[in-house]
């Protein structure tokens, strides 16, 4: 028989993927489905982004590129750090990988071994448990609660800080909550962390330029106390719509950046070269694609946050950021996974439960607004049709 090793029996799943398969069954079986169940702009990648590619295979661009990435890209990268948080990074601390996950991955296992600790925001991204848990780690939730606008406390984080922390994982704007934590907020947990110096740091600022209501995000790039330890993930899937073109970047310190460039010789050897020639694009051309997509999610931020409220036994407060909303159910008497799976079968509205980001995440629902503001209100309207029988 075969046998592999049990640290794969660990690995967990990201739900929205399956609720986006199930979707797609009842979709096939003639139901009317409306999806606000997965993480990814219902916009195409702008136009001048997907000419850089086509003409980067048109100009023979078919081999491998550096591990590291294009030295051009690394370079738009750079560019673009210094312009949204006024940081000036060498391209040689950057690296370009497959996606925003790949650097959780890295990040993961570089500091992750059995009685090491690692400590994630929950609710939060589902991989960083699933990862955390594939290394033998000891997962350790930093919670993460709606009475602080689901934003990270510094003094409840930095308590969970013990000997055995290896790596703290950081997520702002925030998955699934759509939290954004003030500056404030984050000089304080900075200044904490100074006091621990052992402590390696993973900010995932996927979501760093998507904010609202003049929220600006602030970037942990900005405090050079911590930098010989800071991890910066981000990358091109949600802020140009590129969620299949595979492009992420990170910031790395001197000391780690040879041990990422190292796992990406032995696991992809690099991102496909077209993908990067549309990346260096999407940094430095025209954004007004991105700003027409942001004024959208705007719009439907205020219809889906509006319409949940008058929904009986539900609330939500204002997400700050990304484009996911988070209502607090527990007023509905239902479980938030029941009610999920129930609104997907019964009314063919797709959603995820509070659960599968958490254990904190019972009582509440993510709801992306990465639709059209029309099936947002049909969808709502569905909801309220469901809850009131
Ligand atoms: N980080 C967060 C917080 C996310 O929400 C996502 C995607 O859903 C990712 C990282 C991964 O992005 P990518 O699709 O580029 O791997």
């Amino acid at each position: 028989t075969l046998h592999t090793v049990p640290a794969f029996d660990r690995i967990g799943e990201e739900n929205a993927f399956a609720v986006l398969a199930r979707a797609t069954v009842l979709a096939q079986s003639g139901k009317d489905i409306i999806n606000l169940g997965i993480g990814q702009p219902d916009f195409r990648t702008p136009d001048h982004i997907v000419e850089a590619a086509i003409k980067a295979l048109r100009d023979g661009h078919h081999g491998y590129t550096p591990a590291t990435g294009l030295l051009a890209c690394r370079e738009a990268v750079a560019r673009r750090t210094l312009a949204t948080t006024g940081v000036e990074v060498s391209p040689e601390n950057v690296m370009i990988l497959p996606g925003g996950k790949p650097t959780m991955y890295a990040a993961i296992v570089m500091f992750g071994e059995p009685g090491a600790e690692i400590m994630y925001p929950d609710p939060g991204f589902p991989i960083y448990r699933s990862m955390i848990e594939f290394t033998g780690a000891t997962p350790v939730p930093i919670p993460v609660r709606e009475e602080n606008g689901f934003a990270f406390s510094a003094e409840e984080t930095l308590a969970l800080i013990t000997p055995k922390t290896r790596l703290i994982i950081l997520n702002s704007p925030a998955n699934p909550t759509g939290g954004v934590t003030p500056k404030a907020e984050i000089e304080k947990l900075v200044k904490g962390l100074e006091k621990h110096p052992d402590v390696a740091i993973l900010s995932d600022e996927i979501y760093d330029v998507m904010t609202y209501d003049g929220e600006v995000h602030t970037s942990l790039l900005t405090f050079p106390s911590i930098r010989d330890r800071l991890i910066v993930l981000n990358g091109w899937s949600k802020t140009w719509a590129m969620t299949g073109w595979r492009m992420g970047w990170s910031i790395w310190p001197d000391r780690l950046y040879n041990l990422v460039r190292k796992l990406a010789v032995n696991c992809w050897s690099c991102v496909n070269a077209p993908s990067q020639y549309a990346g260096i694009a999407a940094i430095d051309g025209p954004q007004d694609d991105v700003d027409k997509m942001m004024r959208a999610f705007d719009r439907r931020r205020k219809v889906v946050v509006e319409g949940l409220n008058a929904l009986p036994g539900v609330s939500c407060i204002t997400p700050k950021g990304a484009f996911y909303a988070f209502p607090n159910v527990s007023g509905t008497g239902w479980k938030a996974k029941k009610l999920a799976s129930a609104l997907l079968e019964e009314t063919g509205v797709a959603l995820i439960g509070g659960p599968d980001f958490g254990v904190l995440g019972e009582g509440y629902m993510r709801l992306s607004y990465a639709n059209s503001e029309e099936n947002i209100l049909r969808a709502l309207e569905r909801i309220e049709e469901f809850l009131k029988r």
